[in-house]
């Protein structure tokens, strides 16, 4: 995963969908800037959650047949993260029903803090 990039006002980028506020500490969606939570804990914490059987992503390869290439619903749940402001899909991933989500990012926020202060001194 690259650095995060800052995008100004002490926010900076962190994937495609989510970026920080570093004053305040909290995730945002970065389509519509809703708070996701404090950026000290998992973002998915402040999203919806949608656990899907991966059947219905993956159908069988011939019409009417039970196999496909489709993960065992039992072993296995697609499980989608959606930004409660606009609904844009923040993340997916693959996990045992029942498992909890897992803490993907974790940040040294008082890092990124220094490093924003130092890069924006003259
Ligand atoms: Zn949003």
């Amino acid at each position: 995963m690259d650095a995060p990039a800052r995008l100004g006002n002490g926010r900076v980028a962190v994937t495609e969908y989510l970026e920080i506020d570093l004053g305040s500490e909290t995730w945002h969606c970065r389509r519509c800037r809703h708070a996701l939570g404090s950026a000290r804990r998992s973002y998915k914490e402040g999203c919806l959650v949608h656990a899907r059987d991966p059947r219905t992503l993956y159908p069988p390869e011939v019409e009417g047949e039970r196999y496909s290439f489709a993960p065992d619903p039992t072993l296995c749940l697609l499980v989608e993260f959606y930004c409660p402001g606009c609904g844009t899909l923040v993340e997916t991933e693959a996990l045992p029903p029942g498992h909890p989500p897992s803490h993907d990012i974790e940040l040294d926020l008082d890092s990124l803090r220094r490093r924003a202060a130092s890069e924006a001194k003259p």
